[in-house]
């Protein structure tokens, strides 16, 4: 059946008068999975969830994939929010300014529209060319109870994260010392370190993007503690040792970091791993993952990019204690 995954999933199941609420919270927690759509079935109402969720009825289902999300060039007219800002990405048949117009005059918070003209580079900087509204490319961004200030024109920063975001905060815990080796302005950083008294070291080679941070980290009242580097991650990681989590958000680049996050990382230890690439390959990374001493404990599309291409997050667990085992057989 088209757009019905094969993977079972955790869904919140509640009556519908209940159902307005319930996605009321738990997209406000950050907990509800927008890869997935809401169903009904048998007269309840099934809302997709990143994980169990205390105060509700959580059961594991069938999923229906969001195919808006997981195909995002497939439709017309799509446009990403950050803060009050609307950036429309570029497709035929539509005229970018007709719908910046529109964006506009719906009087939805937004005061600036652009039109996104592609992400390039080692900095993954988006270049965008005004069309609406206010000149301004600097914005504040809320997600997840966390703000950010963003600058659209000069770091990356992409708002479709957000859930999987707050997948990682709720599988890392207070006291661990962990890394985002590719930090831009700091959103998974910030998320952390305002929840949870933890050390973050936020590496970035973008200039702009460690300012931002610097000025995030002011802006959010943060339990943790965070300390920005400016600089190239894989000279970097070599004065890091022990860590308990590293998070590699360079989904165009992360392999060509994976020795040096594996040598920075204590046995036991995990890795966020995100690459955008087909499924074909990414089965041949988890192979190579393997032979690599991780086991992998978790596999999530977070959403579409091209037609052939999935962006996926892995996460790793450095596993010593397999690795020597598998070699003994092995003799
Ligand atoms: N984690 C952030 C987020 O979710 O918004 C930013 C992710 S963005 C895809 C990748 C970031 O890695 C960019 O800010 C870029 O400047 C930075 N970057 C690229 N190569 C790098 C390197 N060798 N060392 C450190 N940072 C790097």
């Amino acid at each position: 059946m088209q757009g019905q995954s094969k993977n079972r999933s955790e869904h919140v199941v509640v009556e519908p008068i209940h159902a307005q609420y319930a996605i009321h919270v738990l997209k406000k927690s950050g907990i509800y999975d927008t890869s997935r759509k809401v169903f009904h079935r048998e007269g309840l109402v099934y809302i997709p969830v990143n994980g169990k969720v205390e105060n509700f009825k959580t059961i594991l289902a069938e999923g229906v994939t969001n195919e808006r999300w997981r195909y995002p060039h497939k439709y017309t007219g799509s446009y990403d929010v950050i803060g009050d800002i609307a950036i429309i990405h570029f497709r035929k048949g539509i005229d970018p300014s007709d719908l910046a117009e529109r964006i506009l005059e719906r009087k939805n918070g937004i005061r600036s529209v652009y039109l996104d003209r592609g992400i390039k580079g080692e900095e993954r900087l988006r270049s965008v060319e005004f069309l609406a509204g206010t000149d301004d490319p600097v914005t504040l961004h809320k997600e997840n109870g966390i703000v950010l200030k963003v600058n659209i024109s000069n770091v990356y920063f992409s708002p479709r994260l957000a859930t999987e975001r707050m997948r990682i905060l709720r599988k890392s815990r207070d006291g661990e010392n962990i890394v985002d080796m590719f930090a831009g302005v700091g959103p998974f950083s910030i998320l952390l370190a305002k929840n949870l008294s933890v050390t973050v070291t936020s590496m970035d080679i973008n200039r702009h993007a460690i300012d931002l941070l610097r000025e995030n980290i002011s802006l959010n009242r943060l339990k943790g503690k965070i300390i920005p580097v400016m600089g190239d991650s894989s000279v970097l990681m070599d004065d890091i040792h022990d860590a308990d989590r590293i998070i590699m958000n360079l989904p165009h680049g992360s392999m060509s970091f994976i020795e040096k996050a594996s040598s920075a990382l204590k046995n036991g230890g995990s890795i966020h791993y995100y690459e955008i690439c087909t499924p074909r390959d990414m089965e041949e990374r988890m192979e190579t993952f393997r032979r690599m001493c991780f086991s992998v404990e978790g596999k999530r599309e977070v959403h579409g990019y091209s037609p052939q291409e999935i962006m996926y997050a892995l996460d790793l667990r450095k596993d010593m204690a397999t690795c020597y085992k598998n070699e003994e057989k092995e003799k």
